[in-house]
C-alpha cells in the first residue's frame, strides 16, 4: 500500500539486488528501504516521510525507483 501522499517504487530487476538495497538503506534519511536477504523492502509506514530528496534516486540506476507524488496525480 502506498503512503497518503508519497509512493516509492522499486523496479523487479534490481529489486533483489543486495548492493543496490544496501545502498538504498544508508542514503535514505527516513528509513523508507530497508536491505533484507531478499533485496530491497519498502517500509510502507515510513513513506509519508518522505523529505523528496531525491538521495535514493542518484543511489540507484536511471529510473529504477520512482518517488511518486500522489497529491500531483
Ligand atoms: S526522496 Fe529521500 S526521503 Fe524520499 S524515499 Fe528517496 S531518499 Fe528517502
Amino acid at each position: 500500500m502506498p503512503g497518503l501522499f508519497i509512493d516509492v517504487k522499486v523496479a523487479d530487476d534490481v529489486r533483489k539486488d543486495a548492493a543496490l538495497a544496501a545502498k538504498l538503506e544508508e542514503v535514505c534519511p527516513v528509513s523508507i528501504f530497508r536491505a533484507t536477504d531478499d533485496g530491497v523492502e519498502i517500509l510502507e509506514a515510513n513513506l509519508d516521510e518522505c523529505v523528496l530528496c531525491d538521495l535514493c534516486l542518484e543511489a540507484a540506476p536511471d529510473g529504477k525507483v520512482q518517488v511518486i507524488k500522489l497529491y500531483e496525480s
